[in-house]
């Protein structure tokens, strides 16, 4: 009974005061994280880099259920489970984050508080190791939510968050990414990255080649009933213009709410944004009492599918219910529960396997 959080205890009496029936309903702690969308196939993945994959997703989801199991908040599992998603050069956030045109990294966060619906938020910040405990910082410590540029960065350095310099973030997977993208994008003659994409299905995408996974999301329920949701990301390779996706906005790419759900969304942020795609799952669980599972269906197969956009997402509901879904060939994905049901999965198809003990 330790590790389990119960709501609510009902106890019904009979006339003679002996209680009668007893209604327990056993709410589970549990956290779920992504690793990003994308074109994730058995074919373009090899054993041994699975396996990195699988080592460090399972390294981040250890630390914040670490968090939850000692009966500590959803908010600090899911900033402490992004850190190490960011700390790795496999992901697209913190080291290892794409660059934009200008051959720089700017980094996306935002982490939202399901009970008490406080929420910070950074975008298009540089050299900040860890862009998710900025944008807890800005909730902390700001009378603020989303927090940009040299702004953040002044903001960053008056609350002694850790700077790294550019090469700390290099990784030549990106370089090579980024020069990969600046020729395609000049043989398309294309004004925006955005519109690469635009009105084309998911398979099209697939063979194109879309190979835009990496950004990392947390959702986490703790023993207290309480969800958090968090979101970190480099965007899009080639971004220009202080372009910004969904990621570091409330409501399009993060959202949590214990009335319903904690989501983190991944993809062409575009379309998340125009969708409010984070926020929708959490109304059409609330409005139309959908499940989580339902709920993300509709918002990723038919609003976000029908306007050509392509991504996924992960969903905790306040009950424990995991969801997670996607129209890519695949997403890095994985969660564990506190009754011990637990997943990590990449591609489509069936599950990688279950997570190696602690
Ligand atoms: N959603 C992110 C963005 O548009 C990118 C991603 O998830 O891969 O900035």
């Amino acid at each position: 009974m330790n590790k389990l959080f119960v709501l609510p205890l009902i106890l019904l009496f009979s006339c003679n005061n002996k209680p009668i029936k007893a209604k327990v309903e056993v709410i589970p702690y549990a956290i779920v994280i992504h690793g990003g969308a994308g074109n994730i196939t058995p074919n373009n993945f090899s054993k041994a880099k699975q396996e990195q994959y699988k080592k460090v997703l399972n390294k981040a989801l250890a630390k914040g259920y670490t968090v939850l199991e000692k009966g500590g908040t959803s908010i600090e599992a899911v900033q402490q489970t992004i850190t190490v998603l960011e700390d790795s050069p496999l992901f697209n956030a913190g080291k290892g984050a794409v660059f934009d045109s200008e051959g720089k990294n700017r980094l996306d966060a935002s982490i939202m508080d399901g009970k008490t619906l406080q929420a910070g938020a950074v975008a298009g910040v540089s050299n900040i190791k860890n862009p998710i405990l900025l944008a807890k910082t800005v909730m902390d410590k700001s009378k603020h939510v989303l927090l940009s540029g040299i702004g953040a960065e002044k903001f960053a350095e008056q609350n002694h968050i850790q700077f790294e310099d550019d090469a700390y973030f290099y990784t030549k997977r990106q370089a090579d990414y980024l020069k990969k993208v600046q020729k395609r994008e000049r043989e398309e003659s294309l004004q925006s990255s955005a519109s690469i994409y635009k009105g084309r299905s998911p398979f099209l995408l697939g063979r194109l080649g879309w190979e835009k996974y990496g950004t990392v999301g947390c959702v986490a329920l703790d023993k207290n009933g309480n969800l958090a949701a968090g979101t970190s990301t480099g965007g899009l390779t080639n971004k220009k213009f202080g372009r910004i996706g969904d990621s570091p906005l409330i409501g399009a790419g993060t959202y949590a709410n214990n009335a319903t759900c904690g989501v983190s969304c991944t993809g062409i942020g575009e379309y998340f944004i125009r969708t409010l795609a984070a926020h929708e799952v959490s109304n059409l669980i609330k409005y139309k009492q959908l499940s989580a599972k339902e709920a993300i269906k509709e918002v990723v197969h038919t609003q976000i599918d029908t306007l050509g956009g392509v991504g996924g997402m992960i969903v905790l509901d306040n009950k424990g219910n995991v969801a997670w879904d996607f129209n890519t060939s695949g997403m890095f994905r994985a969660y564990k529960k506190s009754t011990g049901e637990n997943e990590i999965a990449f591609f489509k198809e069936k599950a990688v396997g279950k997570l190696e003990e602690k």
